[in-house]
């Protein structure tokens, strides 16, 4: 960056120091205020230190001073030892968000300086090399060593020490006799560069064209959408990934936006086979040291490929030439908790402040994309076909009206004899139910008491295998009480409906041979269990894999020729505009994973509502019909995207407080054209971690500017210290 690119925002004050506002990664309402240092220059997105009260933080420097505080009491911020600047696009990118989403900036700019640690100076490793001293006493360990470091490449005492096969204070001898000089290193070793042209990679015709049409895009740098539209199977990664070359090409920085961290891995194997490498990756899970290490790579520029999820849309890019989001359908790029948030609509601000070309990927869009690549706001590129032989895999419907399963079973008849079919011919299953857990509800077999989290409007849900009832909201847990809290009827709970385990247990007594693993998004099935139990599958060593939504996604499994749905019918009445939408995408997602490789796949989904809409265009593969009747029905309901929503949720320990505020909040709702206000109403889990919770609803015609209507709307009620306000703009759930 040039001086001039630069924006100087500070005015001198009357000792001659510059004054800027400076924004504190805080729930304030804006920048306060600060003198910099003398001679320290005001430059937005300058990360410096400063107090506040007895805090000190980082705070960055912001805009002009609103000069309402005299010279001689503001305060002076410090400089960092080593100056480091976020970058222009962020800090726009920040401001543009907490507008958006009526957060104040400070709670916005918190994610991106939530790695405090990539501040601190740089403290480098201390190596060896060479000398030019020869050791006074010649061993065969000395030879050995010197031997090593004769290539003149830099090495720690244990690195010499393993390399050369002799204990480190062999080593440390040679350092003291001068034979071996210090160096120093920086503290991380560089990531690697993924190489565009590391593999020939053939494409199909349509892929061709997908590419081509991408990478048109990165060579232009211009802001453009894409829809990556294709089938699962059709090779929309390998598609994409052309397109990422062609921004490494031009020497620019590439953001792949993943919806979960357990996609990553295959993913991370996928990316190092087509670039001879990994690249960067960043997520929650990641090591204080690692996330460090890419926060700064990426600000420096030598982080060229950064993998992440939702977060990593808040790192220091400088140079950002292509974003990515996979999945892009899906809920998990909202962000629930905290400063709420739509990490892929975010993603389309950020390409468009960066002046870069963004792709979002999906075999289902969201029907916010399906409508924008319908109408040519984005460009749609179809990918038709299954990438090689393998072709799509017939679905079958199994009418749970006329195959009956026996009370307390939930394999079908049909759905077992494929099962055995499978199995005999040496083939693997997957059976799909969206259900952590051994049974979603214990009751009482004598009086119908329901078990209930004390925190939560909720059931508790049993997890036989670990003997334990647990809420999946708040995360309390107890053991099944001896008696009914309620008749005192002793061993009398009963468990209703299955979850995994549940169905687990059934296909053990039924097909006591087969290896069998649960894959679930779960605390008892943590990451790294559900992970061994996918790479079991990948490599043949599982028959029959049971799970929840973690399987549905991304997964490759040649082998895997059958796929049973337990239950396609859950999630279909859930109420909310997006349920049939979503039910569509999972199912279709599950589907996908059949039939991949060379053998053809079957599905059979189990259904009592076969002629649902979603059953009837998953049986005729016509998506798009399907897609075209749900975007006449958001039409007709104004509802999104044909028009908008804004959800404000109250919360609290005092209950009362919490119903009194809504009502206030209704009351104060201000008239204007094309906007309705629904409720107060009790959330759908209207007690949550022992919190009250209601909800308001602002429904708007597209033209209404919703921000500017809470802001007027909000601007007007006092909300009183014990009900917490939570604005949710363009709301995915409703609970
Ligand atoms: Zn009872
Ligand atoms: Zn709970």
């Amino acid at each position: 960056m040039t001086d001039k690119e630069l924006k100087q925002i500070g005015k001198k004050d009357s000792r001659g120091r510059e004054i800027a506002g400076v924004l504190l990664p805080l729930p304030l309402k804006g920048p306060y205020d600060y003198a910099l240092p003398k001679g320290v220059e005001a430059v937005r997105g300058l990360i410096v230190v400063a107090s506040l009260g007895s805090r000190e933080m980082l705070g960055v420097v912001w805009c002009p001073p609103e000069g309402t505080v005299g010279d001689n009491r503001l305060k002076e911020v410090e400089e960092l030892e080593e100056a480091v600047l976020l970058p222009a696009g962020l800090c726009d990118f920040v401001d543009w968000v907490a507008s958006y989403t009526l957060n104040p900036p400070g709670s916005i700019l918190a994610m991106a300086l939530r790695t405090a640690s990539a501040f601190d100076p740089e403290t480098p490793r201390l190596a060896f090399v060479k000398g030019d001293t020869v050791p006074p006493r010649m061993t065969e360990a000395r030879a050995r060593v010197l031997e090593v470091a004769g290539d003149g490449l830099a090495r720690s005492v244990s690195s010499f020490a393993q390399e050369a096969n002799v204990t480190p204070a062999v080593v440390r001898g040679l350092i003291a006799s001068g034979a071996l000089v210090e160096t120093e290193l920086p503290e991380y070793r560089a990531l690697d560069i993924p190489d565009p042209d590391c593999v020939a990679v053939t494409l199909s015709d349509e892929q061709r064209a997908a590419a081509d049409s991408m990478i048109a895009d990165v060579r232009e740098g211009k802001f453009a959408t894409s829809l990556l539209d294709g089938i699962t199977g059709s090779g929309k990664t390998e598609t994409y990934f052309e397109a990422v070359a062609e921004a490494l090409r031009q020497d620019k920085q590439v953001l792949i936006m993943l919806p979960e961290i357990a996609l990553t891995i295959q993913f991370m194997e996928r990316f190092a086979e087509r670039f001879g490498c990994r690249p960067a990756e960043w997520h929650s899970d990641l090591s204080q040291k690692e996330r460090r290490r890419v926060w700064r790579s990426v600000a420096n520029g030598t982080a060229r490929v950064v993998v992440g999820a939702r977060s990593s849309l808040f790192l220091p890019f400088s140079d950002l030439g292509l974003i990515i989001v996979d999945e892009e359908h899906e809920q998990a790029y909202k962000q629930e908790d905290g400063a709420i948030y739509h990490a892929r609509d975010m993603a389309v601000v950020r390409a468009n402040i960066e002046k870069c070309p963004i792709i979002l990927s999906s075999a289902t869009p969201s029907l916010e994309s399906f409508v924008n690549a319908s109408t040519g706001r984005y460009k749609w590129l179809k990918l038709s076909r299954r990438h090689g032989v393998a072709e799509l895999p017939e679905i079958r419907l199994v009418d749970l009206r006329d195959s009956r399963v026996e009370a307390g079973t939930w394999l079908s008849e049909p759905l077992r004899e494929a099962l055995r079919n499978g199995f005999a011919s040496g083939e693997q299953a997957m059976l799909f139910l969206n259900r952590r857990g051994y049974a979603p509800l214990t009751l009482c077999g004598s009086c119908g008491h329901k078990l209930t989290c004390p925190n939560c409007t909720a059931w508790l849900v049993e997890h036989r295998y670990r003997r334990r009832l647990a809420c999946h909201h708040c995360g309390f847990e107890s053991t099944l009480p001896p008696e009914c809290p309620q008749c005192h009827e002793v061993g009398s709970f009963v468990a209703c409906g299955p979850g995994v385990e549940r169905v687990a247990e059934e296909a053990a007594s039924v097909f006591p041979e087969a290896r069998i693993a649960i894959a679930s998004s779960d605390i008892l099935h943590g990451p790294e269990e559900t992970q061994a139990a996918i790479r079991a599958m990948a490599k043949n060593e599982v028959d029959l894999l049971i799970g929840t939504q973690i399987i549905a996604k991304g997964h490759h499994f040649p082998q895997l020729t059958l796929v049973g749905i337990i239950d396609a019918d859950l999630g279909g009445s859930d109420g909310d505009v997006r349920a049939r939408e979503r039910t569509f995408q999972l199912l279709n997602q599950v589907s996908g994973r059949a039939g991949r490789a060379e053998k053809p796949g079957l599905v059979l989904m189990q259904t009592r509502n076969p002629k649902d809409p979603v059953m009837t265009a998953l049986v005729n593969v016509d998506r798009d019909s399907f897609y075209e009747q749900e975007r006449q029905y958001r039409e007709r309901a104004s509802a999104p995207p044909f028009g908008r929503l804004a959800a404000i949720i109250l919360s609290g320990g005092d209950g009362e407080a919490v119903r009194e505020t809504g009502k206030a909040l209704a009351r104060a709702a201000p008239n204007a054209k094309g906007v309705k206000v629904w409720g107060p109403t009790p959330a759908f889990y209207s007690l949550l971690r022992g919190q009250t919770r209601e909800r308001l609803l602002v429904q708007a015609e597209r033209s209404v500017d919703v921000q500017a209507y809470l802001r007027a709307w909000l601007a007007g009620v006092k909300i009183p210290g014990s009900v917490r306000l939570t604005v949710d703009v363009d709301p995915v759930s409703f609970f």
